[in-house]
């Protein structure tokens, strides 16, 4: 039997990267998933791939487009956060704006997201959010990334809260924290470095595997915590990382 069926599930930066391979394994899994993001035409390419993958324009960022999302779909027994951006910069490189930025798409969106979908879940009983935190900030520091760390150390944070919370009424709240992920973002980030072979090597070379992650080992663990398999684990940091950390 499929893991994940009659389920429903709710993926937010899914056009590409980790949330759209993450969509992808929650459909196979067996579940409905409503694919969302604000790269429209990307989603379509999406769900003519699978027939369990619906399409939908959510901007994280805007809460109307939220309750014009939430108003679709309605409630949804999987939330998957996955929408952020990485801003490269030590604390004093970082302005007020691309802070702000930063704290909006990878905090505070995901608050209003799990402030819009958890009474459904709590309706049900029934309900897993999953997180997406980075080893970065969360588990360990790195270097240039001052917002990144912060914003993510947040969703940590905010992850754990909602676990203790809502712990005895069937709503589990986890994050994952992986390392370094071979995403169309990443690519974008390399060659922003000017020398895209250099920086590649450097990405590669902070992996004691050797090698770069993939978005469907992301996803694998995004299905698992979806799923009743993960019943037992609930506010805790879910390290995908290659060995970065170990
Ligand atoms: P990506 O950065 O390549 O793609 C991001 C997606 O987010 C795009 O499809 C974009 O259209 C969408 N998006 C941007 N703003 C949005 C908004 N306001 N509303 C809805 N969607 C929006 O994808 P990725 O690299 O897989 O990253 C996904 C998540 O994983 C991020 O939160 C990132 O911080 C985290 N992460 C990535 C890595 C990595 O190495 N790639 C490592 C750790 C954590």
């Amino acid at each position: 039997p499929s893991l994940l069926a009659g389920r429903t599930a709710l993926v937010t930066a899914a056009a590409q990267g980790i949330g759209r391979a993450s969509a992808i394994a929650l459909a196979d899994a067996g579940a409905a998933v409503f694919a969302t993001d604000i790269n429209e035409a990307a989603l379509v390419s999406l769900a003519e791939q699978h027939p369990s993958i619906t399409a939908l324009p959510l901007d994280v960022r805007d809460p109307s487009s939220i309750q014009a999302a939430h108003a679709r779909t309605g409630p949804v027994d999987v939330l998957f956060n996955c929408a952020g951006t990485v801003h490269q910069g030590s604390l004093l490189e970082c302005d007020d704006e691309a802070w702000a930025f930063s704290m909006d798409l990878n905090v505070t969106a995901m608050f209003r997201m799990i402030r819009t979908y958890l009474p459904g879940m709590l309706e049900q009983g029934r309900g897993s959010i999953i997180n997406m935190s980075s080893v970065a900030g969360a588990v360990k520091g790195v270097a240039s990334r001052a917002a990144y760390c912060a914003t993510k150390a947040a969703v940590a944070g905010l992850t754990r809260s909602i676990a203790a919370d809502y712990v005895t009424k069937g709503v589990r709240c986890n994050a994952i924290c992986p390392g370094t992920v071979e995403t169309p973002s990443l690519h974008d980030r390399m060659r922003a470095q000017g020398d895209y072979e250099k920086a590649r090597a450097a990405f590669i070379a902070r992996q004691p595997m050797g090698r770069l992650g993939t978005p469907e080992e992301i996803a694998a663990l995004v299905v698992y915590l979806a799923s009743d398999a993960s019943a037992y684990t609930t506010g805790q940091l879910h390290v995908i990382d290659g060995g970065w950390t170990a």
